[in-house]
């Protein structure tokens, strides 16, 4: 599902370079599920926007599903992201001029689906879980916990074969933490797809089936 090699970035700045990774290279088999861990700085954010092709590395491969994300056309990169990748951050970023359900049916927008069949899919999700009734809402009328799930539910809606999460619950509070996370546990296993979270949380990392451990842009174990 993702292959790895040798993955470097260096940040050029105006005086200086910031290496934020260097030789990072792992395998993740499809409809598995891998925590990223490592202290503030040690280049997770970073590694987690390259596998999602938001950032390109400055030397290595990275493939998902068999294709060289950075290789191709940006065309091709933003049709690749909208058909095979869920992102899931710690901030919603839900767009606030859009309706509830107009936010989530976006990627099938996106990929062209029947309005009608895109409507009644979406409603059906936000119904699995529990914010049917805010549909017609605007993100600002939501609470964090609410907003948090309809991100979750747009970076799900077109059935990605992968999900990326970056600190996705660190913005809730503890019961809306536990509840997001169960919802995007479950719709992993549902989905069959991999998913790569980015978390400090012990509870979390436990429930993944690998661990990749990064200290100074280097990987310091993976298993
Ligand atoms: P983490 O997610 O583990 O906290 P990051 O991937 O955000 O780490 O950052 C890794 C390193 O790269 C840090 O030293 C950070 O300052 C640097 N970095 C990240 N993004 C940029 C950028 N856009 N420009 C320059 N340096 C950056």
């Amino acid at each position: 599902m993702i292959h790895a090699q040798n993955i470097s970035k260096v940040y050029d700045l105006k005086d200086h370079k910031v290496t934020a990774l260097q030789d990072v290279s792992f395998e993740l088999n499809a409809a598995s599920t891998l925590a990223i861990q490592g202290p503030s700085g040690a280049g997770k954010s970073t590694l987690l926007g390259i596998i999602g092709g938001l950032d390109a590395p400055s030397s290595g491969i990275i493939k998902i599903l068999g294709q060289n994300v950075h290789d191709s056309s940006e065309k091709e990169e933003a049709l690749f992201r909208n058909s095979f990748l869920g992102y899931l951050f710690q901030f919603h970023h839900l767009l606030s001029d859009l309706t509830i359900i107009e936010n989530v049916s976006l990627p099938l927008w996106i990929g062209k689906v029947d309005p009608q069949e895109s409507k009644q899919r979406t409603l059906e999700l936000l119904d699995s879980l529990g914010i049917a009734d805010l549909a017609g809402r605007y993100p600002a009328e939501l609470s964090g916990g609410e907003q948090q799930r309809a991100a979750l539910a747009r970076a799900v809606i077109h059935k990605p074969k992968l999900i990326l999460a970056d600190e996705p619950t660190g913005s809730l509070d503890e019961k809306n933490a536990q509840v997001v996370f169960e919802m995007l546990l479950n719709l992993q296993k549902e989905l069959e797809a991999t998913l790569v979270i980015v978390t400090h949380r012990k509870d979390y990392m436990t429930q993944m089936q690998h661990q990749l451990v990064l200290e100074k842009g280097r990987v310091k174990s993976f298993d």
